[in-house]
């Protein structure tokens, strides 16, 4: 792949194949998909029409267009320009993670959504607090110098249809898009968080999580606008920190080559958390800063069980045994149950942020490797309190029953 002279080979949205003569050739998405794009289109099309919204209407057409050319541009700047279209669809070769070679090839699917109006009302003002947000980050001021940028949108919708490349595996709860950097520069980004898939993970397994493995006095503490916050938060604080090195290596990601995404998740994870807590601090946010914690902590279980091959568990991992360490938490020996030491948490959550930030700021790869070969693991005894988890069949990720049959449509 690396030596074949192919123009195309690495874009976004061509198949690599053969041709007759066993030469190397890039078909574009539109020809090799030629037919089931050109259904798409007209579906997309024909909802068009019924569309009500005029924004809604103007980018599924232009949406439906751009299936059969591969041209996204258009379409992906009329979708940032939505704001009162309540019905929303997101559809396209979009997510490169099935790409296992060099993350270039892109896969079809599409999110029918319903925007949340009230919700993503209230989430549009936090995008807002950030530059604020990074000049109390505890850490050195020459690591947080960077201006994060305030221009992406915040907003919370339910789902009603995933399909194709969303709908193969874990199921997503927040996406980030469009991923084209020259719309990003333009117009920024839409983090979108999708709050009915959200629901039924915390129902369907962080409570039965908590419920195995968290003291009975704090599991009160485990809400769903807590993990609902946690989660949003993660989204905004990739946002916040440092995207290029201090010391002249370049960008944070190409210093930290394949630790990259494993760091800038568990910094966006306990960076939300700090978010959360400097809001609470200021009455932005409200509840009991212990229901923050406590569902933090609990989702840490949740998400180890990821597996050490995907960024979020091997971030997990990292921040169990840190936080264990730091006496964040601690286990009872008799009844195997955990409890969070509410007054060690701001404490660890501070010291982990600042060893992030400084071995991205440092793009330090051997510092980098050290934390995951040390820390990226699962101890024994974390590894019986999985096994009790899967023995109570509590499910690594929720499966959708969907589909019109299923709306009674
Ligand atoms: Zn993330």
């Amino acid at each position: 792949f690396e030596e074949a002279d192919l123009e195309g080979k690495t874009s976004l949205y061509t198949m690599i194949d053969r041709d007759e003569d066993g030469n190397l050739i890039a078909i574009p998405y539109h020809e090799y998909f030629a037919e089931e794009v050109q259904k798409a289109s007209d579906l997309m099309k024909e909802a068009a029409e019924l569309a009500e919204n005029e924004e809604l209407k103007n980018y599924l057409n232009l949406r439906a267009d751009a299936l059969l050319t591969d041209d996204y541009y258009a379409s992906d700047i009329a979708w940032m320009d939505m704001k009162t279209n309540q019905i929303d669809l997101i559809a396209g070769p979009i997510e490169n993670y099935e790409d296992q070679l060099f993350a270039y090839k892109t896969a079809h699917e599409a999110y029918v959504l319903i925007k949340d109006m009230e919700w993503s009302e209230r989430l549009s003002k936090y995008a807002e607090l950030l530059p604020e947000l990074q000049k109390g980050l505890p850490v050195a001021d020459e690591y947080k110098a960077e201006t994060p940028g305030t221009d992406s949108q915040l907003a919370a919708f339910d789902v009603v249809y995933y399909a194709g490349d969303c709908n193969a595996g874990s199921k997503t709860i927040a996406v980030n898009l469009p991923n084209d950097e020259k719309v990003q520069l333009e117009k920024g980004t839409r983090r979108s968080q999708l709050k009915n898939a959200m629901r039924a993970k915390f129902d369907k397994i962080l409570v039965p999580i908590a419920d195995l493995l968290i003291e009975e006095s704090q599991r009160g503490y485990i809400t769903f606008d807590a993990f609902f916050a946690n989660t949003m938060f993660h989204e905004v604080a990739h946002g916040l920190g440092i995207k290029n090195t201090i010391n002249d290596k370049g960008t944070v990601r190409e210093a930290l080559k394949e630790f990259s995404s494993a760091l800038e998740e568990g910094k966006a994870d306990v960076l939300g958390l700090y978010m959360i807590t400097k809001l609470h601090e200021q009455g932005e946010v409200e509840g009991d800063l212990k229901e923050y914690y406590t569902t933090f902590m609990a989702s840490i279980f949740r998400s180890v069980r990821f597996g050490a091959s995907s960024a979020h568990g091997k971030a997990n991992m990292i921040r169990f045994n840190f936080f264990q360490e730091m006496g964040a938490f601690s286990k009872n020996a008799e009844t195997g149950l955990y409890s969070i030491n509410f007054d060690k948490m701001n404490e660890a959550m501070n010291a982990l942020s600042e060893k992030i930030l400084m071995l991205q700021g440092d793009g330090d790869y051997e510092g980098v490797k050290a934390l995951v070969d040390e820390k990226a693991m699962i101890g024994e005894e974390l590894k019986m309190d999985l096994y009790k988890l899967s023995q109570a069949g509590i499910p690594v990720d929720i499966v959708f029953e969907q589909g019109v049959e299923v709306l009674g449509l």
